[in-house]
């Protein structure tokens, strides 16, 4: 596979833009070498600027649920765009896009659109402050909740992808208010809580963890935060931009029957737009301006292309089967690449819900943000490099979750095996 177009653009992006890209896991430079830059993509496949043809397992970072340039979607948003693309005034689509949301989620009572995952959480947790009046926050280590200052704090994703879990330029007495706390530890959140408990404004969770990797709750964890959150009258917001639609319809509240105060979501509810929102409790929302004092606001939010792109995709995924369908894709996957580890002699912890999964390349369980450091990322960068020139596209670093859409085949999946099969061997 060569990728002389790619290594020519990014010396170019490189000029013009910090680090040629637009958002740093993107680069590549945990892994080596320079990101391969696409001209299209469909269903399952993206395309490069090299010609070279990939089974795409990034998804745009998980949005591509329904797969790329999904007939419907691409329809409703080519008729939508002759209409004009923004007015600045509200519009129907709004309200149906949010009737869909809140009759997915029951704990959604009142939503509010803004343009991404960062500003849904960053304005849920001025809500959160401003309803209790209290100022402190607690988050948990490697959970990533976008790039707003206060939740910059020991953050995943690109932050730990890169060991800087603290950026400069967040000022003090901002992350002094953020409290960062283990994963699946409720002894932990206890302590704190005993402390601190009246001063905190909100728990802020990813309930499954898709930025670390993919970590799973331990059983009762989400459980007992719920309770002891309510005993200290701390608003519970679960981030659920990650998987809000993906681990199932309504969420991982859903999945494990949670009810929390607040729900961020973002990712596919634009459909593959720039879309983001935040709902919860109806005496919360309320705050909100122009109903309350808590200011929020954007000029292009719940911007009529992004809703319709919404609209289409959570109307798709609202049908019977489908994340039956992509349980079945994720567990072939999960097999194959669990037989292919056993057979190679590769340690490896393949954690998985639903169509959202991570391989570590560990030889012990991952269930926080220390363990999963654990991971050996050089092995990690081989296997990535490895499935790239075999035609995979794996997200960049050992910290990101790989994504399955329903475009993904039975043969696309069985193709993406025997890669790993072949990689698994040359580690
Ligand atoms: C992606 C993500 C965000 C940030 O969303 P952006 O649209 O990138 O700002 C926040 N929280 C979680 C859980 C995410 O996965």
């Amino acid at each position: 596979m060569k990728w002389f177009k790619s290594k020519t653009l990014y010396s170019r992006a490189k000029r013009y833009i910090p680090g040629g890209v637009n958002s740093p896991v993107r680069a590549f430079r945990s892994v080596g070498g320079y990101p391969i830059f696409i001209k299209n993509a469909s269903g399952s496949r993206v395309y490069d600027i090299d010609g070279n043809e990939y089974i795409d397992y990034v998804l745009s970072w998980g949005p591509m649920i329904l797969g790329h340039s999904y007939p419907k979607v691409v329809n409703a948003l080519k008729r939508a765009v002759e209409k004009g693309t923004s007015y600045g005034a509200p519009t129907e689509l709004e309200i149906e896009l949010a009737r869909i949301i809140i009759s997915a989620f029951p704990s959604i009572k009142m939503v509010r659109m803004v343009n991404s995952g960062t500003e849904a959480t960053m304005s849920a947790i001025r809500v959160a402050r401003a309803y209790t009046g209290r100022d402190k926050i607690i988050k948990f280590e490697g959970c990533y909740h976008g790039h707003s200052d206060g939740l910059l704090v020991k953050a995943g994703s690109g932050a730990t992808t890169f060991g800087v879990p603290d950026s400069p330029g967040v000022p003090r007495d901002y992350a002094r208010n953020t409290i960062n706390l283990p994963f699946n530890n409720i002894k932990a959140l206890r302590k704190t809580l005993n402390r601190v408990g009246r001063d905190v404004a909100c728990v802020i969770i990813e309930p499954v963890v898709g930025n670390m990797g993919c970590i799973l709750p331990k059983d009762g964890f989400l459980q007992e935060l719920r309770a002891v959150t309510k005993k200290y009258g701390i608003i519970f917001i679960f981030d659920e931009v990650m998987t809000g639609f993906r681990v199932a319809y309504g969420g991982a509240q859903e999945l494990y029957g949670i009810n929390p105060d607040m729900t961020c979501l973002g990712k596919i509810i634009g459909g593959g737009l720039p879309v983001g929102a935040y709902g919860g409790r109806k005496d919360i929302m309320m705050q909100i301006s122009p109903e309350g004092p808590v200011y929020q606001a954007g000029t292009l939010s719940g911007n009529p292309l992004a809703m319709t792109a919404g609209i289409e995709t959570l109307k798709t995924l609202s049908k019977s089967g489908i994340y039956e369908k992509l349980e079945k894709r994720a567990e072939q996957l999960e097999d194959g690449i669990n037989e292919a580890a056993k057979r190679a002699g590769v340690k490896i912890y393949f954690s998985r819900v639903g169509s959202m999964f991570c391989t570590y390349f560990t030889d012990r369980e991952v269930w926080d943000y220390n363990s999963a450091k654990m991971s050996d990322t050089k092995r990690f960068s081989k296997f990535f490099r490895s499935m790239l020139s075999k035609g995979i596209n794996l997200a960049p670093s050992q910290f990101e979750a790989g994504f399955l859409s329903t475009a993904h085949t039975f043969s696309d999946i069985e193709n993406t095996i025997k890669a790993v099969r072949e990689s698994f061997r040359t580690l």
